[in-house]
């Protein structure tokens, strides 16, 4: 494996959290107008889940996805009409498509032709070395990277028999040798992704394959579940990944609309503070001292804070004692009284408003909020 760092970018490091772990250093890769890896801003991605034969919904739903704040997303083709149907949209897509390819080698090659920005592969079902070769010499002809994409569902027959079933070695050494084949290639612009079903089995495989390359990782749970489970289950390996400083790009798999998959991962990436598209809201849990209402009012809070594309931290909090203070590291915040809010910014007070006009006042202030300017305005009285 080769470890130089030639193409590290350490130079230019978007700014990580300094609670984190550092970043792990992997190489830059481009795909289409994107960078992934090489220190940037981890990118959010989806997949596809309409019919890969109709142009028209896959458009509707990338249009979607790029609304929600997605960077990239993969179709499938399966035969060469998909690769037809993914040529009418490259032109007319805002996001790079990855193309997803099962079994055919020439499908591959059909999908970089119709302009795909990235492929990805399974080395479980793609084929010989030869098949892996071509698949490399049209990619390098095109300036297309691929992405080795490991599931422990899908490993090689040759694979299991020789680590004795799905482990942490089954899976790293399955990518890394499709690796080696691309290499010895002269092809270097690859991403590598090992998913498993099982959370922590993704993030020792993670771990392991983070030492052992400097390839920019894909990181996923596969399989993951409907949308409380696999956020969960997501967010457990993923977080610890990210906390960790491992993770170029990452997916979060939904049994649900993928546009889900991209609000839940831009969630986690503002959880753990590493980039933010839209506000956080914090609550606290209530407690005896609560006297109004604050799980509804949380709730509207949240409902009314999709809509606003502010990085902005805001508190609802359920008392005027604890709550300012508590949450100060809040932009702006609200605490229940009797009958009453305080409205606060950054821990001061700015006033008070009454209960029934309490969630209304918060979002005027959030919509007068200027980044630039760095501090909330004045309550309008
Ligand atoms: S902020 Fe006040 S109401 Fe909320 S949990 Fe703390 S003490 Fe209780």
């Amino acid at each position: 494996m080769n470890r130089s760092s030639e193409n590290v970018t350490a130079a230019r490091q978007d700014a990580w959290p300094a609670y984190l772990s550092p970043r792990r250093l992997s190489r830059l890769v481009r795909v289409g107008a994107l960078q992934l890896g090489g220190g940037r801003r981890p990118l959010v991605q989806s997949m596809n889940n309409a019919d890969p034969h109709d142009w028209q919904a896959n458009l509707k739903q990338i249009e979607q996805l790029a609304q929600a704040g997605c960077d990239l997303t993969r179709m499938t083709i399966p035969d060469p009409e998909a690769a037809r149907c993914l040529q009418k949209v490259v032109p007319l897509s805002p996001l790079p498509i990855v193309a997803d390819i099962h079994f055919d080698y020439r499908l591959a090659i059909a999908a970089v032709e119709a302009g795909a920005a990235k492929i990805r592969i399974n080395p479980g079902n793609i084929g010989g070395t030869d098949r892996v070769r071509q698949v490399a010499r049209t990619c390098k002809e095109h300036g297309v990277p691929i992405r080795v994409g490991v599931n422990s569902g899908s490993l090689s027959r040759s694979a299991l028999e020789k680590y004795g079933g799905v482990s942490v070695e089954a899976l790293v050494s399955s990518a890394l040798d499709t690796v080696a084949i691309l290499e010895a290639c002269d092809f270097h612009d690859l991403v590598i992704s090992l998913k498993a079903s099982d959370p922590a089995l993704t993030i020792a495989c993670y771990r392991e394959l983070a030492r052992r390359c400097d390839y920019p990782l894909h990181i996923g749970v596969t399989e993951a579940g409907t949308a409380r489970s696999g956020i969960l289950r997501s967010a457990a390996a993923l977080g610890t990944l990210l906390a960790e400083g491992i993770g170029d790009t990452l997916r979060i798999s939904l049994t649900d609309d993928p546009v889900k998959e991209v609000e839940a991962a831009w969630d986690l990436l503002s959880a753990l503070d590493i980039a933010r598209k839209r506000p956080v809201l914090i609550s606290c849990p209530t407690c005896g001292r609560t006297q109004v209402d604050l799980i509804s009012l949380a709730q509207e809070v949240e409902n009314r804070l999709k809509t606003v594309h502010k990085p902005l931290k805001i508190a609802v909090m359920g008392c005027i004692v604890n709550g300012p203070g508590e949450a100060k590291e809040a932009d702006l915040g609200i605490a229940g009284g009797k009958g009453e809010f305080l409205l606060f910014a950054r821990g001061k007070i700015l006033g008070k408003v009454a209960e029934s006009q309490a969630v209304d006042r918060l979002f005027e202030l959030i919509d007068n909020w200027s980044e630039a300017e760095q501090s909330p305005p004045h309550p309008a009285e």
